[in-house]
């Protein structure tokens, strides 16, 4: 018990819900651009399938594992099996039991900092031993994670969110991608590709997932993100002998997870001129929105902070130049009526107190320049 934290977001996050606050905090779709009237009759067809409402096999229904096996696919450029997929509730509780297959306590396991703060939480409850790489402009410092094995760092596992990271907003540049894979490949770790976001593109798609190098990648994904994430799809694909682990912990977990949704995303995901479009407005709108985020910050806080560049997924990561620790300009944030999640949020052992982190997807270009503006009057109290 003694190593269960919560997460400051979703503690944040019920602070931060009255209606006068326009929320940067959170991390979710805009309910507004949810398919709901898509998912309402992807339920009624679900509901005339007899056994929708029954218990499903765990790896999840054969028909979702299809559907993803196949998009898995055209991602790794090689053919994955419905063998090597498991759906799981939520990407979250992919990581929950991969760590519970793969790391023992006191067992070694990277990740990137700032960190995404879910497998924060599911690393400290496995008593895993931490050790962090930073991050820049092109993802993960790919040559620090080299030197720390140089020096006898013996990880079971490396943890990247590849694509539009979560907080940092930053991508994997594809030569660190082959870098990692190579490294992977040379001192035997597991590559957990976390990749939520990659589908949520602004302009130009990002580089190649990491396992199109290497076998020794596990990609986690999810339809939280890009179609709902009440659904509770997630998923992973890795090799057959991790995927039965996987399995015979998650009858433990859960038996089984919702057959009426697994049907909901398969019908969905494998509707593929509708799901075209439906991206395609996703990633249009979001553009626009991380767009408008970028010139109220630039105006508004010239001087004061930079943000980092956005090309997809939805966080924005802004850095103060001028010494701003974040956690007091919380208070005066709320107080004007806007919420952010502070860099600490994400830092692993302190640190990241001059940063925050952005959502630009849950608000209306107006609604987040209207926050900027109040961010930019705490700012300057
Ligand atoms: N990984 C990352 C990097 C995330 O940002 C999230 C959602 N915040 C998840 C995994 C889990 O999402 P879900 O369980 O809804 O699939």
């Amino acid at each position: 018990m003694a190593a269960l934290r919560s997460s400051a977001i979703r503690d944040l996050l019920a602070v931060a819900s009255q209606p006068d606050v326009i929320g940067l905090a959170g991390g979710l779709p805009d309910p507004n651009l949810v398919p709901v009237e898509r998912i309402r009759n992807a339920v009624d067809a679900a509901l005339g399938v007899p056994a929708a409402l029954q218990y499903t096999e765990t790896t999840g229904v054969a028909r979702l594992r299809e559907v993803v096996a196949a998009r898995e696919s055209a991602r790794c450029r090689r053919p994955v099996d419905a063998s090597q997929v498991v759906v799981t509730h939520g990407s979250q509780q992919a990581l929950s039991l991969l760590a519970q297959a793969l790391v023992d306590p006191g067992a070694t396991v990277v990740i990137e900092e700032p960190a995404y703060t879910g497998v924060l939480q599911v690393l400290r409850s496995s008593e895993a031993r931490i050790v962090t790489v930073p991050l820049d402009t092109d993802g993960m410092r790919v040559d620090v994670l080299a030197d720390l094995l140089a020096s006898g760092e013996r990880p079971v596992l490396v943890h990247t969110v590849s694509t539009f990271h979560n907080p940092r907003g930053v991508t994997l540049s594809a030569d660190r991608r082959r870098a990692l894979a190579e490294l992977a490949e040379r001192y035997g770790f597991l590559v957990v590709e976390d990749d939520p976001y990659g589908e949520l593109y602004h302009t130009t798609a990002p580089p190649e997932s990491v396992a199109v190098q290497s076998n020794r990648v596990i990609r986690l994904s999810s339809a939280s993100k890009t179609l709902a994430p009440a659904l509770r799809v997630g998923w992973l694909v890795a090799d057959p002998k991790v995927c039965t682990a996987v399995e015979l912990l998650k009858q433990g977990a859960d038996l089984c997870g919702s057959q009426l949704t697994h049907l909901v995303a398969a019908d969905l995901l494998a509707d593929e001129s509708w799901f075209a479009a439906h991206l395609a407005g996703l990633r249009a709108e979001y553009g626009s929105r991380a767009g408008a985020l970028r010139e109220a910050v630039d105006r508004e806080l010239a001087g004061a902070a930079v943000l980092g560049r956005i090309d997809g997924g939805m966080f924005g990561w802004l850095e103060f130049v001028d010494d701003t620790d974040t956690d007091a300009l919380l208070s005066a944030a709320l107080a004007e009526g806007v919420a952010f999640v502070p860099g600490s949020a994400f830092a692993v052992d302190g640190g990241q107190r001059h940063s925050a982190r952005l959502c630009f997807t849950t608000n209306t270009p107006d609604r987040l320049r209207d926050a900027v503006a109040r961010l930019a009057a705490a700012h300057s109290r």
